[in-house]
């Protein structure tokens, strides 16, 4: 694996790959990331991964200096998944002086993180048409579990019409159901018992309105089920997969998706409803 971490380093190892597929992340790999890598190898193409940690995504009262880096770590995970190329710019690479231009998706970006978390897809576009311009890969992975974020970057890449295909890798979990992520780490043992609650509350409400229940008082009852398990959910909403709008009735392709905090801890989840 070679790992690249300026722009003629990234050039000069460019020229020996064939095209690629990019798997973008924050760092902190966790088996979750790794199915991408996995999914992404077997396009047959070569696998390259970024590891950045965008500041222009995090807000001022969010984690960006405590966001767990692990450098040393993930590069050897990454090079037993075989990948080929590990990309680690550095925040000036990716921002350079001067630097003025930013994308802002809207429609799919408005409601739910784009709501509760102002400018946060902002940077997430701005950042992902930076690794796309950087690596050109012709494929890019990117996990159902951040299925908002999904849908801004397919959203992006269609309206600036970006030669690179959009791929989605489904949610890695536990074996009681909770969603691999960065953040679990900072679970205590009693959140820890309490996070799967997430994922059943949401399967369970799939199952309602799969059996028929109305979707409204559907949702309200998982709200409560999360409510006395300890979480505070931000959102829990029945969406248009593509468009993120809000719906009042199941019409395929439709979604759940929820935010909930144990404490400070954000978790996020999701799941498709037919
Ligand atoms: P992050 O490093 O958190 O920005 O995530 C990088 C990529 O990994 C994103 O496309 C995420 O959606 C994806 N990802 C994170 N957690 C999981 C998971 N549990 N299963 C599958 N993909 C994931």
């Amino acid at each position: 694996m070679i790992v690249a971490r300026t722009l003629s380093e990234l050039r000069g190892v460019q020229a020996r790959l064939g095209s690629l597929a990019l798997v973008p992340t924050m760092g902190a790999l966790h088996d979750g990331h790794l199915a991408l890598v996995a999914v992404a190898k077997g396009s047959g193409l070569d696998v390259a991964t970024s590891i950045f940690v965008n500041p222009m995504q995090f807000g001022p009262s969010e984690d960006f200096s405590r966001y767990p880096r692990n450098e040393d770590a993930d590069l050897v995970k990454l090079e037993a998944a075989g990948c080929a190329l590990a990309w680690l710019p550095d925040v000036a690479t990716m921002y350079p002086p001067g630097d003025a231009t930013a994308i802002s998706v809207y429609g799919p970006a408005e409601n739910f993180e784009g709501a509760i978390r102002p400018n946060h897809f902002r940077g997430v576009a701005t950042v992902v048409a930076k690794l796309f311009g950087q690596i050109r890969p012709e494929r890019a992975y990117f996990g159902e579990k951040d299925w908002q974020q999904l849908q801004v970057v397919r959203r992006m890449v269609e309206d600036l019409l970006l030669p690179v295909r959009i791929e989605v890798v489904e949610t890695r979990r536990e074996p009681d159901g909770l969603a691999l992520s960065s953040r679990n780490r900072y679970l205590s043992p009693a959140q820890r018992a309490a996070a799967p609650v997430l994922y059943q509350t949401l399967t369970a409400l799939r199952a309602a309105l799969h059996g028929g229940a109305a979707p409204r008082p559907a949702i309200n009852a998982a709200i409560a089920r999360l409510e006395e398990a300890g979480f505070v959910p931000d959102y829990c909403a029945l969406v248009d997969a593509e468009s993120l709008e809000p719906i009042e009735a199941v019409r395929p392709p439709s979604r759940l998706l929820v935010a909930a905090r144990l404490d400070g801890i954000r978790l996020l989840d999701t799941v498709g409803v037919n």
